[in-house]
Order: structure tokens, then sequence, then C-alpha cells
């Protein structure tokens, strides 16, 4: 083979096989919670009904989201291998749902009192005044919680050792939120956007289509690369494509 022929072969080869090791690099990104990023990032995947769990490392090491509590010990086990439980600074929630929030009365009991709860001030005056209720969602037992910080759009919280900017995105529910960091291009999606076109129901409480619509739309102007949303698999690489697809699936249904 000639110089030409040989680089035409190699390119060959590497394009059937990049999508192959692609599937299985995202494959062990998903199961053991290893991600590529700069910033230090653990997946805690969600199981049964619960929400995922990212835990950011850094100077200020930060919970996004719970689970229900049901596995609270997998959960704790989980975030034991990467600190002490009781160094977590700060819960973010991206919501008020019980699946990302239930779990925290009970993991503030193994993190110590110097954690803070953020969430969105609707989302704050929901698990605030709301509380210790039975939850629409499964009809569970769902205990007060006092969110320390309430946050808008626009407002930034620095998660680990990098800035993220909340963006409120309504439409799954009222008090939902996103994370942005720019620097990484790396977004924290909840319930409002998942991986592959996915998006929130917005047929429960509070739920509106269109301001889903609008949310979407309002990510699309973001450069994400990497998403990291509240259920299912995360996405390194072409984060927007999945937001664009989601954009796209919301407008054939509604
Ligand atoms: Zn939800």
């Amino acid at each position: 083979m000639n110089n030409v022929s040989i680089t035409h072969f190699r390119n060959t080869v590497e394009r059937i096989l990049e999508p192959i090791f692609k599937t299985c690099y995202d494959n062990l990104i998903y199961t053991y919670g290893f991600t590529s990023s700069a910033m230090e990032i653990k997946l805690i995947p969600g199981r049964g009904f619960d929400s995922n769990v990212y835990l950011i490392m850094g100077e200020f090491p930060t919970i996004i989201d719970t689970g229900m509590g049901l596995n609270h010990n997998y959960i704790l086990n989980e975030i034991k291998k990467h600190l002490n439980p009781q160094e977590v600074k700060q819960v973010v929630l991206t919501h008020e749902h019980i699946d990302h929030s239930r779990g925290v009365k009970k993991l503030l009991e193994d993190t110590g009192g110097n954690t803070s709860v953020f969430a969105h001030e609707y989302a704050a005056e929901k698990l605030e005044k709301e509380g210790n209720r039975v939850s629409e969602f499964f009809g569970v037992f769902m205990p007060n919680l006092n969110i320390e910080r309430r946050l808008r759009d626009g407002d930034k919280v620095t998660m680990g050792d990098d800035e993220f900017i909340v963006i409120h995105t309504p439409g799954h529910t009222p008090g939902s939120i996103c994370l942005y960091n720019e620097a990484e291009k790396i977004l924290f999606s909840g319930d409002t956007v998942f991986s592959h076109g996915g998006f929130g129901r917005y047929d429960l409480r509070g739920g509106d289509p269109v301001m889903l619509l609008r949310s979407l739309e309002k990510l699309m102007l973001l450069d994400v690369r990497n998403l990291y949303p509240g259920h299912g698999e995360i996405v390194l690489g072409n984060g927007n494509e999945h937001i664009r697809l989601a954009l796209h699936n919301l407008r054939l249904l509604i």
C-alpha cells in the first residue's frame, strides 16, 4: 500500500470504530459515573424512581438533587467513595418534585449541620410551606425542608470550584432550574431536558407545555457540550444536539 492508501485505510477504520468506541465509552461513563470534564463531576445514577444525583468536587463540594430517599444507603456509600459526607457544603435542587428532593432530609443527617439547601424561589415556596404533607406524587409523605438560599434567574452559584449561572426553566414545574457553566459548556438540566431529545412531563400539577417550549428555546441559546440531566444518560460532547432534538420533539406534540 502506498502512503495515500494507508492514510485512506486508517481513516476508514477510524470512522468505523469511532462510534463503537464512543458507545462503549458512554456506557462506561453511565455505569461508573466517570466523566471527561476538567471539572470533577461524579454521577450517582438514579435507581428505581430516583433522580440522578451529582456530586461536584472542589472547594465547595455540592450535591445536585438527592433522589426520593428510598436508596439513601446506596447514595451515601457512593458519596463516601469520594469525600466525607460532612464536607458537603450545599445541596442544589433542580426542582420541587419528590423524586429529586425527598432525599434531602435524610441526607442532611449525614452531611452535618453545615450543609445549605438551594432551590428556585418558586420551588422553595412549595418545599417549605407545603411540606409535611402526603405528596400528590406517589402519595408518600414529604417532610418540610428549609431552603437556605432562594435562587432566581441569572443568579450565580459556585459549585465545586466553578461558577454556574441559574437559568429559570419553568414548564415541567414552576420552580425548575438549569445550571450552566460557560467556561466548560456544562449544563445540569434537571427534568427540563434529557438526552436523546427527551423532555420533562408538562401534564403534572404546575406543568405548562408552552412555558417548557420557551425554556427549551432559552437553552438553545447556550453553547452546551456536556449535558447532565435529572434522569437517564449523560451526554458528553454534543449537548446542543440533544436539546435541539427535544425542542423539535416538543413542537411536534403541542
Ligand atoms: Zn420532575
